[in-house]
């Protein structure tokens, strides 16, 4: 580990999310393994691991760690699950869903943003990870999916009005989704599982986060 993060990343652990409610031993592991500062620009580098989002270009930020952390633990990952991760920003997220679970399918919007977040992942070698440049709100291309035809789990890294129907469709029965659904200013974080092609939505907590752009999304 870089010993100049070590003290960052210790604070983090203490303070941020066992100092909150982030209980999952494997979730606070992955959080000290990941190197949060590869995934930010260099003119933050020093600030990776501050208890708050970051900008990363493009008008959109990294996540806050605890935000990473909790969403992650509520989507109970295991090593068997395939994860759909829609909004892959800066890939911080991504890296630590790679490391639980058995593949991370992972789309974005901006090709640079994509492009960028690939380099880093593919340098610290995440070895586990499907790239799509385009409107995660459609879903995953059809033609790619896993050979289930759907997803364990789900995560939405970008504001929305309402999960869309075409993401719904590949999640798998009794599987996990979790987004911020609501307007452009705050939302909720909801955590819905699928039962019998229903959703059993439950909210975590108020969240802010940059808009998703796409059919199921915002326009602009
Ligand atoms: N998990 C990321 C969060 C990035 S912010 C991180 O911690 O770095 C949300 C990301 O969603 C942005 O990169 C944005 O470009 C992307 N995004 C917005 N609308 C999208 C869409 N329709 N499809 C895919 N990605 C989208």
């Amino acid at each position: 580990m870089d010993q100049k993060f070590a003290k960052a990343k210790e604070r983090m652990l203490r303070w941020d999310l066992k100092g909150r409610d982030i209980v999952d031993p494997r979730v606070l592991e992955v959080m000290v393994e990941v190197p949060r500062e590869e995934f930010v620009p260099s003119t933050h580098r020093s600030q990776a691991y501050h208890d708050g989002p970051l900008p990363i270009g493009r008008d959109q930020t990294i996540s806050q760690p605890y935000i990473v952390a909790l969403m992650t633990q509520e989507l109970r990952i295991n090593p068997d699950c395939e994860v759909l991760e829609i909004g892959t920003g800066s890939g911080y997220q991504t890296a630590v869903l790679s490391k639980l679970a058995k593949k991370v399918y992972t789309v974005e919007r901006f090709s640079d943003l994509a492009d960028s977040s690939q380099a880093v992942l593919d340098r610290l070698e995440f070895r586990n990870i499907e790239y799509y440049v385009g409107d995660g709100s459609c879903g995953w291309p059809t033609n790619r999916l896993p050979p289930s035809g759907c997803f364990d789990r789900i995560m939405i890294t970008a504001a929305l009005p309402e999960i869309p129907e075409p993401v719904v469709k590949q999640l798998a029965r009794d599987g996990l989704i979790i987004a911020p659904i609501g307007g452009a200013g705050v939302q909720e974080l909801v955590v819905c599982e699928k039962k019998a092609n229903r959703l059993m939505e439950r909210t975590i907590c108020d969240v802010r986060f940059v808009k998703l752009i796409g059919k199921y999304g915002f326009d602009q």
